[in-house]
């Protein structure tokens, strides 16, 4: 059956891999017979065993199919080739919105890259877009383990082996950006670890897994120091209701699962998320060519969100280069035209930022799992000295 989800249904997403094959071979192929329709809607009422798929509108060589024919795909050739790849729309969101493209010769970086859905499409699109032979991706895990092994696997059966460099066991905040190798990245793809509260459903979370989604209130992380007093007293108040002994999970993306005394660990533990994740991003502005991040999570939360997006923008190190956010009116068609955006009120009132930023909720009937990406953008060689 179609998977269910606070009512609503959700699809299979399938990525047709355009390193290997395209979406007219795949009709021809795989899913021969199959009904193309017309919406996403089509695809989840239909009987879930039924041949449709839909091809979607914002995300290109992305396949809506029912979930009932899953064992379709991946009993087939095609995804026991790397042709095609299970990949939830919104995490295809960051590789688009990247947009990469091989306008001169630059390379791309992957910061936090296993298990490789986000590097192997961003290398499809550098592919897609008649790359030269010299434009290359440098893929960063901090695992140097399982992760690392599954990232170097995926990587090889996506057919970017040959422009991609796996660095297993690699902590990116510690990548020199002003090494020889990376003089020519423009293009950084960031999806760091996050508390993975998009993941699961509104019906699957704990109620102390609240507040999430555009209405939760939790201190901006820019005001934090000036609010710890704040912060200590509203704590103690969520205590004192006698929330501190109810259990709140925590799935992360990684795929660990932490169970968190109070609502007060939880915050605490977004609060540390968002400084190693706005470390990422600040980071990533160091490299000297680059011109264009992307910034991803699969988390709910504002304060792993719209609030590190702000952060980041405050930050000295985009402040001195020249980073500002990719507005809406300059994203790539697919992404300008989604219509859930930033949270205005966890944006701090700027509409254009809160505009900029791309959300979606795993049951809004968009079939999409939670998810949240922004775009920054460097027009000029901004002075770099006090990097
Ligand atoms: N982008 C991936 C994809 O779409 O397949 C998912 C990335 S997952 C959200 C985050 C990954 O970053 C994890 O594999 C984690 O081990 C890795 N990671 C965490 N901290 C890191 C760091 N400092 N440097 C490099 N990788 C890191």
């Amino acid at each position: 059956a179609s998977q269910k989800n606070g009512g609503r249904q959700h699809p299979r997403w399938v990525r047709v891999n355009t390193l290997r094959t395209t979406v007219d071979e795949q009709l021809e192929s795989t899913f021969k017979g199959y009904e193309v329709v017309a919406t996403v809607a089509e695809v989840v009422d239909s009987s879930p065993t039924k041949k449709v798929l839909c091809l979607d509108g914002n995300v290109p060589n992305l396949l809506a199919l029912p979930q009932g024919r899953t064992a379709d795909i991946t009993k087939s050739e095609a995804y026991k080739g790397g042709m095609l790849i299970l990949q939830d729309k919104a995490s295809c969101f960051p590789a688009v919105l990247l947009d990469p493209r091989p306008d001169g010769d630059e390379d791309l970086i992957d910061g936090c890259a296993a298990p490789g859905n986000k590097t192997t499409h961003a290398a499809a699109i550098l592919e897609a877009r008649g790359r030269g032979a010299t434009q290359k991706v440098f893929a960063f895990e901090k695992d140097g383990h399982k992760r690392a092994a599954t990232l170097r696997d995926m990587v090889r059966r996506a057919g970017c082996d040959d422009f991609t460099e796996v660095f297993g066991g690699t902590d990116f905040l510690r990548v020199d950006p002003d090494a020889d190798r990376y003089a020519r990245v423009g293009y950084l793809l960031l999806d760091p670890s996050c508390s993975g509260s998009g993941i699961v459903g509104r019906d699957e979370l704990p109620e102390l897994c609240l507040p999430r989604g555009p209405n939760e209130k939790t201190t901006p992380p820019t005001t934090k120091e000036k609010k710890g007093k704040k912060r200590k007293r509203e704590d103690e108040n969520d205590q004192n209701e006698g929330k501190k002994e109810m259990p709140v999970m925590v799935i992360d993306d990684d795929g660990e699962t932490t169970i968190l005394k109070s609502q007060a660990d939880l915050r605490t533990r977004i609060t540390a998320l968002a400084t190693f994740q706005t470390a990422v991003v600040t980071h990533a502005m160091r490299f000297p060519a680059a011109r264009r991040i992307t910034y991803s999570t699969c988390s709910v939360y504002a304060g792993e969100n719209e609030h590190v997006v702000l952060r980041i923008l405050q930050s000295d190190v985009a402040r001195q280069r020249g980073w500002r956010i990719l507005e809406r009116k300059e994203q790539v068609t697919g992404m300008k035209e989604w219509p859930v955006r930033g949270d205005a009120d966890a944006c701090g009132g700027d509409l254009t930022v809160a505009d900029a930023c791309i959300r979606t909720y795993r049951d809004d009937g968009r079939g999409t799992m939670g998810f949240f990406v922004a775009g920054f953008v460097r027009d000029s060689d901004s002075d770099d000295e006090e990097r």
